[in-house]
């Protein structure tokens, strides 16, 4: 068993993910979070929202689901988020063509669909389900389809990224935040990508969340007033250079600002956002990098993008966010389809005189002459230079007709103004997480198996035990309850200190099944960081035993209070030896 495999098992067998639809045969590319599972995905969505809507304000907006043909029309989804598809001709069983040459070539997802083929002849590739022939390469458009309404309806897509409801809406937003730059809107919710061949268990997900915020900021000013935060933070950075170099540089953000490795301040700052959301809710530092795209990869409109990375067992370097500055091309996109201005107007800090050419057709006169055309025809007269004006004749195109103006309809001239301010498009910094490869991969990180002598703990010899290491702020469950044995006089106590737990805010399991030194192995392998022993000496002097997680080390400490030790231990670092007397 690979780690994979190894935690994917544990998953399974403790409540933390299921197969979809399991009952009837399951699904490839669906997971469904179970109690455990939810816990632990909803306490790492909380730290994300803590960080980026409570500490930087980028409130949270919640927007449907399905969209309307025109949003993704805009976004470019209809017209270019696609995979190559490659079908087997004697099974009918579908692959990503590029997945299939992978082992050929680095870098096969860039192949066009022609080459694509021509490796997969060249090279003789057949079906990995049956040796078939594979039949050509084509695009297939990774959207699920919807109708929206009845009968023949309209055509609706499921939003393959949370994103899309941000840009759209930009006006009401800018308006929200009293249009001052920069401000930022997040979601955190479920997007739908119709995957071709999903056999990448959690990391490829035909349904999955994703945390995302656009953060609109000045095109000109992308400094951060608060980048000093993170100019100190040390990183795995895998820029475009040391890529091509095939080594990884450890530097601060500060440095790499220095060396012009990071575009500008704006990003550096989101990069260290990143890295301390990841950090905090558990992904090992050592199994972190952050990769910037290439050039030849990067989309077209886009500044600078980097990837946060990270290292597992079975799949290498998984991306798990996306930081990207994507300059002003969305809501430009936006604005042209939906023929609506999305700028915001922005003062200048001193106003300033300019000097313009402002061509004036007499209304008054092109109303007789041109009739239903006359406005057509002023427009074609403003969008005139000096020199054309000039000529002796002035001339127009309207409806591809060539229009000979008289010269008395239009004046023009030179004009100096005072300006104070301008529209402008703002530039888009989004950071894009997914929580369920970064969930997995917490999974992953925590994970740890080692050999322990289990006599004090009421088990014979040497064992294995296999311990999920969670952070305290993460942790599905954070204290478990024990009594030693299920008798009368010792469970009243247990509930007693259960519910005084629960009062607390803390998350806790009450379990008094099986030996004692089995039920510590089960809260291992759930990552519990703190058990309660409720024994017979409780009845005598009203203590309990507290047992931690990762090093197995015990303290006796009274009930009275019991409430307040364990939140210290929780969420106030308080020291395990502070909090009784050693065992
Ligand atoms: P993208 O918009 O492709 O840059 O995706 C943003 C983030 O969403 C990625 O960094 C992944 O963590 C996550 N993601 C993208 N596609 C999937 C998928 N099929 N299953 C699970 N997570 C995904």
């Amino acid at each position: 068993m690979d780690r994979y495999e190894q935690v994917i098992e544990l998953a399974k067998r403790r409540g933390f993910l299921w197969n979809s639809f399991e009952l009837y045969g399951g699904t490839a590319g669906f997971y469904d979070y179970g109690p455990l599972g939810s816990t632990l995905k909803r306490r790492i969505e909380q730290i994300w929202r803590d960080l980026y809507v409570i500490h930087e304000g980028y409130m949270e907006i919640e927007t449907p689901t399905v969209g309307i043909e025109d949003v993704f029309v805009a976004s470019g989804h209809v017209g270019g988020f696609s995979d190559p598809l490659c079908e087997c001709t004697k099974c009918g069983e579908a692959f990503r063509a590029d997945h299939l040459v992978s082992h050929i070539l680095e870098g096969a997802d860039a192949l066009s669909n022609l080459e694509l083929d021509r490796l997969i002849r060249e090279h003789m590739v057949k079906c990995p389900e049956c040796k078939g022939d594979l039949g050509e390469a084509y695009e297939f458009n990774l959207m699920f389809k919807t109708l929206i309404g009845p009968g023949t309806g309209r055509q609706g897509y499921m939003r393959p990224e949370t994103a899309q409801g941000m840009f759209v809406d930009f006006l009401r937003l800018a308006r929200f935040y009293r249009e001052k730059l920069p401000f930022g809107a997040t979601q955190i919710g479920k997007s739908y990508r119709n995957e071709i061949s999903p056999r990448q268990g959690v990391i490829r997900l035909r349904e999955f969340t994703q945390a995302e915020a656009e953060i609109f900021i000045d095109p000109v000013d992308k400094s951060h007033p608060n980048i000093k935060r993170f100019a100190d933070t040390e990183l795995n950075l895998y820029s475009d250079a040391a890529q091509e170099r095939g080594s990884m540089d450890k530097m601060t953000l500060g440095q790499a600002l220095e060396q012009g490795i990071i575009a500008h301040e704006f990003l550096a700052y989101q990069i260290g956002l990143t890295n301390l959301f990841l950090t905090r809710v558990g992904i090992a530092s050592d199994r972190l990098r952050f990769r910037q795209h290439k050039k030849d990869e990067m989309a077209h409109y886009a500044m600078d993008c980097w990837d946060a990375e990270v290292g597992t067992d079975r799949f290498g370097w998984v991306e798990i966010v996306g930081i990207a500055d994507r300059t002003n091309y969305d809501l430009s996109a936006h604005a042209a389809v939906s023929k609506t201005e999305l700028t915001i107007y922005r003062e200048y800090p001193e106003p300033k005189m300019v000097t313009r050419f402002v061509v004036k057709p007499d209304m008054g006169k092109l109303g007789p002459l041109f009739k239903g055309k006359a406005k057509m025809v002023a427009e074609a007269l403003k969008a005139l230079t000096r020199e054309e004006l000039e000529k002796e004749e002035i001339k127009v195109r309207v409806d591809a007709e060539e229009i000979i103006i008289p010269k008395d309809v239009v004046e023009f001239a030179e004009e100096t103004v005072k300006v104070s301010g301008e529209n402008i498009v703002p530039h888009v910094v989004e950071p894009s997480f997914g929580i369920d490869r970064i969930f997995y991969a917490v999974m992953e990180h925590s994970f740890d198996e080692e050999a322990v002598s289990s006599a004090e703990e009421g088990e014979e010899g040497e064992e294995n035990r296999i311990v999920m290491r969670f952070r305290n702020e993460v942790a599905p469950v954070q204290v478990a309850i024990l009594p030693l044995l299920t008798r009368e006089e010792l469970i009243g106590p247990a509930k007693d200190i259960e519910s005084r737990l629960r009062e607390r805010g803390l998350l806790v399991s009450y379990d008094d099944s099986g030996t004692i030194g089995r039920r510590y192995r089960r809260n291992d392998e759930i990552g519990t960081p703190y058990c309660v022993t409720i024994d017979y000496d409780t009845l005598k002097d009203m203590t309990v035993t507290i047992r931690e997680r990762d090093g197995m080390k015990q303290v006796r400490t009274p009930v009275e209070g019991i409430e307040e030790v364990l939140y210290g231990l929780m969420y106030r670092g308080r020291e395990f030896q502070s909090a009784g007397r050693a065992l």
